[in-house]
């Protein structure tokens, strides 16, 4: 990833409004959450500490592992993208092998200039109450400025990946299963989110 040069508004190496054609393409839709978390994601790529191999970790699912995922090689699906679910808008960027990183953050301290901002944060109003344009000006002149930054080391040991086990064929579903999970899958133990699951027009009615 390059520093950016010229004072022009960047993210990781897009301009503003590139990234947030990149959101509308990837999200759906153009967040205020997903604006924010471009940023986020920009301030911890520039204060990487020493390495070659960085993996992530979004305490939130809202938004922000989007935006990981958008600007940086890290996926949930390659597993380099974590999501620890801790409920706080908050990332960091760590080195794989040593654990050593950054941690970005929304500094509630620093909201007090930006009421669009700190409404929408603490929602502190409904969303059809919220004046989408005056946030979204709100998080571009805003930048970085309301995040802080933290130096972390990462529990290696707390976001390993499990190495899977041996696989089975359920007798049920006949599907491969981790045959630590039971005599059955863990979808014919009922934990399948499924009210009907069949064969195409298999209903006969
Ligand atoms: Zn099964």
């Amino acid at each position: 990833m390059k520093k950016a040069t010229s004072s022009e508004v960047t993210i990781c190496g897009h301009t503003y409004d590139e990234y947030i054609e990149m959101v509308k393409a990837f999200h759906g839709h153009v967040a205020p959450g997903m604006a924010l978390s471009g940023f986020m994601v920009d301030l911890a790529c520039r204060n990487l500490p020493q390495g070659e191999y960085f993996d992530a970790i979004s305490e939130t699912r809202k938004c922000l592992p989007d935006a990981v995922q958008l600007l940086t090689p890290c996926t949930v699906g390659n597993g380099w993208l974590r999501i620890i679910d801790l409920g706080r808008f908050a990332l960091s960027l760590f080195e794989k092998y040593t654990g050593n990183g950054v941690r970005v953050y929304v500094d509630s301290r620093k909201l007090g200039d930006w009421p669009e901002l700190k409404g929408f944060f603490f929602r502190l109003k409904p969303k059809k109450e919220q004046d989408f344009e005056a946030l979204m000006a709100e998080v571009r002149l805003a930048q970085a400025s309301i995040f802080g930054l933290q130096e972390v080391m990462v529990n290696l040991d707390s976001v390993k990946t499990h190495h899977r086990g041996a696989f089975a064929v359920c007798p049920l579903c006949g599907e491969g299963y981790p045959e630590d999970d039971g005599e059955t899958c863990l979808g014919c133990q009922g934990k399948a989110p499924y009210l009907r699951c069949e064969a195409p027009g298999s209903r006969g009615d």
